[in-house]
């Protein structure tokens, strides 16, 4: 199956950060096709395929680095394409707040993926929210970025991270098969660490 690690926002900021989006494509024909709300994510870690037997030792080892980690503060801020100068590919928001401790988790999660064998792509990780794609000959233009680029949202907080599936196709979805709270300075920290299960 298809796996990757990623971290959700609440609901609030998801809602108000859309009607920002909405705002800012309207009218125009450049914009890109956009990802619905429900599949926004910040990805800490790409897995690719991974089978049963590998997922099962996956799985306590993102548990110990999740109840090793604290709940992290951050929030949208700036907007950008991939690539940054060439025609755009993707449309993201950026993140800021506790970026370094979000790396640091990104960075555990991609170790205890290659303590199973799991082959991730340590490329640059730059963490972002993808809100759009567009594809070639769709008249991609950087323009859509300008009123986006302003915006600083709320501070939210981030208490869990989710081991999502990745299903392909026309109606693309992202099942949650896991889930931990990040345990690190909790009252109950020390305990194990809980994880929900679909
Ligand atoms: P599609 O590629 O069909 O548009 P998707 O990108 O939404 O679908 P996946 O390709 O399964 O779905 O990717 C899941 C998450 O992992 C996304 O956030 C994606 O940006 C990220 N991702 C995918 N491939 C890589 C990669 N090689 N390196 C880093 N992150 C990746
Ligand atoms: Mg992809």
């Amino acid at each position: 199956m298809r796996l990757f690690v990623a971290v959700i926002l609440p609901a609030g900021e998801v809602q108000r950060y859309q009607q920002e989006l909405l705002a800012a494509v309207a009218g125009r024909d450049d914009a890109p096709r956009l990802i619905p709300p429900e599949r926004w994510h910040i990805t800490l870690a790409f897995l690719g395929e991974v089978d049963d037997a590998r997922r099962s030792r996956l799985e306590p080892r993102i548990a110990a680095v999740a109840a090793g980690s604290p709940p992290l503060t951050l929030r949208l801020a700036t907007a950008g394409t991939f690539p940054a100068r060439s025609t755009p590919r993707v449309l993201w928001a950026g993140v800021d707040g506790d970026v370094g401790a979000l790396l640091t988790l990104a960075a555990a999660v991609q170790s205890a993926a290659a303590a199973t064998r799991i082959r991730v792509d340590r490329r640059r990780f730059t963490p972002h929210l993808t809100l759009g794609r567009w594809r070639a000959g769709d008249g991609a233009s950087r323009g859509v970025v300008d009123p986006l680029s302003g915006y600083t949202g709320a501070p939210f907080e981030i208490r869990t991270m989710t081991l999502f599936r990745s299903h392909l196709g026309p109606k693309p979805w992202y099942e949650p098969v896991a889930r931990w709270r990040l345990d690190a300075g909790s009252s109950q920290s020390g305990a194990s660490a809980r994880s929900a299960r679909w």
